[in-house]
C-alpha cells in the first residue's frame, strides 16, 4: 500500500537497504543457477492484502475503468487494498446497517530466475530481475477462518507437496506485515518449521521496508484479478443467506466457488491462476504441522511460565541454532556440525554453501548491505556480483562490514542479532541452556 512517504524524492536509507538485501538474494540464487545449474529453487513473492467482498460487487466501482476517472472523483485507495480492519464492515445505508463479509485472499506468485546480465548506469553488474510465473491464490471465509504466519507456511507447505519436483532452496520475498516480518518471532518458528520439514537446504524471507510493498512483484498481480471482478456480485443472495440458521457458511460456499471459477479461468503471467478455497468449518488447525498457532503463541508470550515451554523449547532452540538474523532478513540453513542428525551429510548442494562461505566465512550467509563513501557516491549499495567478484571491494566492504558487527548485540550461541533489549530477553529464554 502506498502511503505516500515516497512521493517527495528523499533519500530513504531504510527503502534502499531492504531492496539492495532482496536484490542480493536474488542474484546469489541466479548465480548458483547460472554457474552451479541449481535448478530446484524456488522463490515466492507473497502478500496477504487482498480482501473480497460478498453480496456487494466484489471489487472497487473503479475497476472497469482501468484509467479514466471522473474530475474530483478519483480513487483514493488502491484497488485491492480496501479499508477494514475488523473482520465485518458495517456499513450505514439509509437508516440501515448491513453487515458485510469477505474473504481473505492470500497470494503466492512464483518467480523464475534469469541468468542474463545487465549493468545499471553506476557500472553495477546484476543478474536480471526473476520473471513473474505461476499465481496461486488461497482464498479464506474472513468470518470464520483466521490468517497467521502459521497459515501462511501451512499455504506454502501444500504448494511444495503438490509439486513434483521437490526445491532444496525456498526464498520469500514479502512486505513487512505482521504475518510475514523477519522480526517476529511467530513468522522465524512457522518458518524455521517448514525449512525443516521440507528438508530444504537453505531458505530465506527478506522484506521491503514500509510503505514499499509497491515493489513486491505480487502486488501487480492483485491488478489483474480485480479485473476479472469488475460488475461482479458474489453470492448476489447474501443478505438473505446471513439472516437463515447457518446461512453465514452457505453463503461463503457459493461466494468461495463462484471466485474459484472466476480466478481459475484468469491467466496471470500467461498461467492459469492456480486458487482453491478454505471451507468455513474446515478444521484447518487441525491435523497438520502447523496447527498449533494458539500453543506456539502461548510459549511465545509466557516463556518459562507456559505450559509449553518443555515442549517447544528444543524445537525453538534448534531453529535458533540454523538462522542468521539481521533487520528484514531471515536465513536458515543446514549446518556442518557432525552431532546434528538433521543436516549431516544431508545437504543437497554442497557449491552453493561453498560460495556463501567464500563470500562471508563467518557466519555463512549473504553480507549484509552496506554504504561506503568511496564506491557508488555512498549512496548505492554494491551489487552481489561486483562483490563476488572483485577482490578489493570485498576486503574493503568486510572491514566495514566488522567495525559495525563489533557495534550489533549478538547472541553467544547462534547469529542473532538482538533488536531490542526485549528481543535479547526472549531469544535467550529459548536459545540458552
Ligand atoms: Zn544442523
Ligand atoms: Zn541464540
Amino acid at each position: 500500500m502506498c502511503l505516500g512517504k515516497n512521493t517527495d524524492t528523499k533519500f530513504h536509507p531504510e527503502d534502499h537497504y531492504c531492496k539492495a538485501q532482496i536484490k542480493s538474494v536474488m542474484n546469489y540464487l541466479a548465480l548458483i543457477k547460472d554457474k552451479y545449474c541449481i535448478d530446484d529453487i524456488l522463490i515466492l513473492s507473497i502478500d496477504d492484502k487482498a480482501k473480497i467482498k460478498i453480496g456487494v460487487p466484489a471489487v472497487s466501482r473503479y475497476v472497469h475503468s482501468r484509467k479514466y476517472f471522473e474530475i474530483h472523483n478519483e480513487p483514493t485507495t488502491p484497488d485491492h487494498d480496501f479499508p477494514i480492519s475488523e473482520k465485518l464492515l458495517i456499513t450505514p445505508s439509509g437508516n440501515q446497517l448491513i453487515l458485510i463479509f469477505y474473504l481473505i485472499n492470500i497470494g503466492y506468485l512464483e518467480l523464475d530466475l534469469k541468468t542474463e546480465t545487465l549493468k545499471d548506469k553506476y557500472e553495477r553488474t546484476f543478474y536480471c530481475k526473476p520473471a513473474n510465473s505461476q499465481l496461486h491464490i488461497v482464498n479464506r471465509p474472513f468470518y470464520f477462518v483466521s490468517t497467521s504466519a502459521f497459515s501462511h507456511a501451512k499455504d506454502i507447505y501444500q504448494i511444495i507437496q503438490a509439486k513434483a519436483n521437490k526445491p532444496s532452496v525456498l526464498a520469500l520475498t514479502s512486505d513487512n506485515g505482521p504475518d510475514f516480518s523477519p522480526n517476529s518471532y511467530l513468522v522465524f518458528i512457522a518458518l524455521g518449521r517448514l525449512w525443516k520439514l521440507l528438508d530444504l537446504d537453505q531458505l530465506f524471507i527478506s522484506s521491503y521496508a514500509p510503505y514499499n510493498s509497491r515493489y513486491n512483484s505480487i502486488e501487480i498481480a492483485w491488478g489483474t484479478m480485480s479485473q476479472a471482478l469488475a460488475q461482479i456480485v458474489l453470492c448476489p443472495q447474501a443478505k438473505e443467506y446471513i439472516q437463515r440458521e447457518g446461512g453465514r457458511v452457505e453463503m461463503f460456499r457459493i461466494a468461495m466457488a463462484e471466485l474459484d471459477s472466476i480466478w481459475g479461468k484468469t491467466y496471470y503471467a500467461e498461467k492459469l491462476v492456480q486458487t482453491r478455497s478454505i471451507d468455513p468449518l474446515d478444521a484447518e488447525y487441525q491435523d497438520n504441522p502447523f496447527s498449533d498457532y494458539e500453543s506456539v503463541k502461548d510459549v511465545l508470550n509466557k516463556g518459562e511460565k507456559s505450559t509449553f515451554y518443555t515442549k517447544y523449547k528444543p524445537e525453538i532452540k534448534f531453529l535458533f541454532r540454523h538462522c542468521y538474523r539481521r533487520s528484514y532478513y531471515l536465513h536458515f540453513k543446514k549446518c556442518y556440525k557432525l552431532d546434528c542428525s538433521h543436516c549431516f551429510n544431508k545437504i543437497r548442494h554442497r557449491e552453493s554453501f561453498d560460495v556463501l562461505d567464500e563470500i562471508d566465512d563467518k557466519f555463512g550467509t549473504l553480507p549484509k548491505p552496506i554504504l561506503m563513501d568511496q564506491v557508488y557516491d555512498g549512496e548505492h549499495y554494491a551489487s552481489f556480483l561486483d562483490y563476488k567478484n572483485s577482490e578489493t571491494l570485498r576486503k574493503n566492504i568486510k572491514e566495514k562490514l566488522e567495525k559495525e558487527e563489533k557495534k550489533g548485540d549478538k547472541c553467544y550461541f547462534c547469529n542473532w542479532y538482538f533488536g531490542s533489549s526485549n528481543d535479547k530477553k526472549k531469544h535467550k529464554i529459548f536459545c540458552v541452556g
